[in-house]
């Protein structure tokens, strides 16, 4: 069967593969001349890669992991040592680790967290566990109906005090959902703290040996092309064209450079672009369906990727970074995580600048100046002094809208991959499933597409998708 795919992100490529492997024969359509979506990447005029975001893939990651052991690249991801590091804004220049040994979960992270002196006194860590422990022992059902709060109205309610906010919360929620403890859903970082606490490594970070559009894209499209589908590029859904009775006719894509518009007919359809464009190119009469009415109550959030190119080596750590700073997010020093950003002489640092929606509108000059001044904190040998580091050039890359924002009450709105409409899907890391508005939830989804897919049109002899790997759905809305 031929199904039509609009979006060639992770969600759309991983239902291509997923199809692929059932049988039928996926033709991705993607508007930009780019693969990736939010991971997509490009080279500058001195073959340098600047990216839409820094990505760092975790442990807690089993359908993406899966894909790239189908695809054998999982020696692609470069595995870093199992801590998560934090930098100390009233210590400039200094960090903090949170260590996890190598014993059993959950006990690896809590003795992470009883080891780490600098950041939580005794009676914040005593508060914080008894805090957790309805979402340890009450599992998914409890931390989907903690959606109703924010992440701090619920430590609030824990009694865990507004230190342990500061100091660790703010960094996860701006990492994690590019917002700040006070607007992002207690659902999500109780879903991510679950994770970590249940899976020996799922707090292990890795991060991919080069540009995810080159070393994680291409190969998806590799995969798919050879077994008959197809991926095009510069194809961008125009509209949606239906048949009488509401399922889909054609997907009608725009010519572009004068060229004539034209019909794809497909047996079956999915939507894999991001939630804020679907809104807009949505039939009128699907737009009366409660279903697709939900889809308001979504938005993507703003983020802007910054990449610093210096005269020196800034640091030798090999590793993701919490900046813990009122304008940053994470950030790495890519000349060491990165085997093709790789240099021995000088740093390149990736960082990710959030909550955004201040700066976004900015020149990206003034987003330099911005984040330089916050690299006084982070390096202050290297900045400030006689001798400060010489910036060579920069990119910035803005993302206004990003993935959906995952404010209290959100994920009432995450719709089902499965619609109303019988020949039409939805994929995409916005559409329920566990794993929030990452790269594991845009590979999860598309799996899940490609699974109702392959249900309602099965192809006789095709190796079916036993081998997804999900974990148990503890209510429909989870699935
Ligand atoms: C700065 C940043 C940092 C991040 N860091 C991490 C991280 O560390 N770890 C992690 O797991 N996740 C991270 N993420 C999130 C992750 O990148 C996304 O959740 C995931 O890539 C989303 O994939 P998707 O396929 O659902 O959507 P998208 O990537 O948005 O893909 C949608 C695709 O549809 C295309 N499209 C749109 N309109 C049309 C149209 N009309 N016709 C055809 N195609 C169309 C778009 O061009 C795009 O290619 C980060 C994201 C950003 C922006």
């Amino acid at each position: 069967m031929r199904v039509a795919i609009a979006g060639a992100g992770l969600a759309g490529l991983s239902c291509a593969k997923y199809l692929t492997d059932a049988g039928h024969t996926p033709i991705v359509l993607e508007s930009r001349d780019v693969l990736g979506g939010l991971v997509a990447a490009w080279k500058d005029s001195d073959g340098d890669w600047y990216e839409t975001g820094l990505h760092a893939f975790f442990g807690a990651y089993p359908n993406m992991l899966q894909l790239l052991k189908e695809l054998g690249i999982e020696d692609r991801l470069q595995w870093k040592d199992h801590t998560l590091i934090f930098n100390q804004p009233d210590k400039p220049g200094t960090l903090s680790r949170f260590d996890v040994p190598d014993i059993p979960s959950p006990f690896n992270v809590i003795a992470s967290i009883l080891r780490n002196k600098d950041m939580l006194t005794w009676e914040q860590k005593i508060r914080f566990a008894i805090g957790l422990l309805p979402a340890v022992v009450r599992g998914q059902k409890y931390v989907e109906d903690m959606d109703k709060y924010s992440f701090l109205e619920w430590l609030k309610r824990q009694g865990v005090d507004e230190r342990v906010t500061s100091d660790v919360f703010i960094a996860a929620c701006k990492a994690l959902t590019f917002i700040n403890p006070d607007e992002v859903s207690a659902t999500i970082l109780l879903t991510a703290l679950n994770r970590f606490l249940q899976e020996r490594y799922g707090s292990k970070i890795a991060f991919l040996d080069g540009s995810p559009t080159e070393r994680l894209c291409s190969p998806i499209v590799d995969y798919i092309t050879e077994r008959g589908g197809e991926v095009r590029l510069n194809a961008p859904l125009k509209e949606i064209l239906l048949n009488a009775d509401g399922t889909v006719k054609g997907y009608l894509i725009r010519g572009l450079n004068g060229a004539e518009d034209e019909v794809f007919m497909a047996d079956s359809y999915v939507s894999a672009i991001s939630v804020d464009p679907l809104k807009v190119i949505l039939p009128k009469p699907w737009k009366l369906m409660e279903f697709f009415q939900k889809l308001e109550g979504l938005e993507g959030v703003p983020v802007i990727n910054l990449h610093l190119w210096f005269d020196r080596k800034l640091t030798e750590i090999d590793h993701l970074l919490f900046s813990r700073s009122p304008l940053l997010s994470v950030y790495a020093d890519m000349s060491n995580t990165c085997r093709e950003y790789a240099n021995p002489n000088r740093s390149m640092l990736e960082l990710v600048l959030a909550p955004a929606k201040d700066w976004i509108a900015k020149s990206d000059e003034e987003i330099v100046a911005a984040t330089i001044a916050e690299l006084e904190k982070l390096f202050p040998n290297h900045f400030g002094g006689d001798n400060p580091a010489t910036l060579l050039k920069s990119h910035v890359v803005k993302t206004p809208r990003s993935v959906y924002k995952a404010t209290p009450g959100s994920q009432q709105y995450r719709p089902a991959q499965v619609t109303p409409i019988a020949n039409f899907y939805l994929a995409g890391s916005y559409t329920m499933q566990r794993y929030l508005g990452s790269m594991e939830g845009a590979v999860l989804s598309g799996k899940l597409t490609a699974q109702a897919i392959s249900e309602a049109l099965p192809v006789a002899n095709s190796s079916n998708l036993q081998t997804l790997t999900r974990p148990p759905a503890t209510n429909a809305a989870t699935a």
